[in-house]
């Protein structure tokens, strides 16, 4: 799917939340691995549970229009994962879904805006910037790529490995101090997963070039 293809739809947010969790079931087992390592070896545990609830409550009320969609899913989200993530995912999706109305179809530039209004308001609750080995370090650069969705996906996975380097700021790893430094961040690698998702939601499959779909 070309990126200036059709305006976004409720199925298509529906098809991003269902690839993420999938993803995130994949690779709870590593998500958790790279929170035991400079946290509390709970962050895969806790976005499967969360992921994992928000299908069922999107079958059960079905909203109708993209941002309905994100709304309910990142309410979702804050009520089922816990920790210092599930806020933090929640106020991604629903500012997003704030942030795109009642449109029922979304140009994919407007969905960009959106999505880059819900990562400047996980910035705002966590007081986290760039380069304290959050998920924002996979967030940041990922968005501002978007709607190029290839592109954002690549940035993500980028982001999330350039933080491990990083000596943890924020959130539980930011106690280790010197010792966060060699290790990837847990957020900033189930973010890059959701990205990667939203790219196969629009049509992009992991290594394939961009432009081909
Ligand atoms: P907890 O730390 O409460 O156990 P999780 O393990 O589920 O919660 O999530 C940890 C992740 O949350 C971190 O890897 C980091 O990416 C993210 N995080 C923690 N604090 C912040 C913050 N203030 N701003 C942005 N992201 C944060
Ligand atoms: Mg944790």
């Amino acid at each position: 799917m070309a990126e200036d293809a059709e305006p976004l739809d409720a199925a298509f947010v529906r098809g991003w939340l269902g690839e993420a969790a999938a993803a995130i079931d994949r690779e709870a087992e590593r998500l958790t691995a790279l929170d035991s390592a400079i946290g509390d070896a709970d962050h895969g545990s806790n976005m499967r549970r969360g992921f994992a609830a928000v299908l069922p409550a999107l079958e059960r009320d079905a909203p109708a229009t993209p941002g309905a969609v994100l709304v309910l899913a990142g309410r979702t989200l804050v009520s089922t994962v816990g920790g210092a993530a599930g806020p933090l995912y929640g106020t991604l999706l629903r500012n997003s879904g704030k942030a795109l109305g009642d449109a029922e179809r979304v140009p994919a530039g407007e969905f960009a805006e959106a999505l880059r209004a819900g990562v400047a308001a996980v910035a705002r609750l966590g007081g986290a910037a760039a380069g304290d080995k959050t998920m924002l370090d996979a967030l940041l650069p990922a968005v501002e790529e978007l709607p190029g969705w290839d592109a954002a996906r690549q940035a993500a996975a980028k982001g999330a490995a350039a933080t491990v380097p990083m000596r943890a700021r924020k959130g539980r790893a930011s106690y280790l101090g010197e010792r966060s430094v060699g290790h990837e961040d847990p957020g900033a690698a189930s973010s890059a997963l959701l990205i990667a998702a939203l790219a196969r939601a629009a049509g992009y499959e992991a290594g394939e070039v961009a432009g081909d779909g």
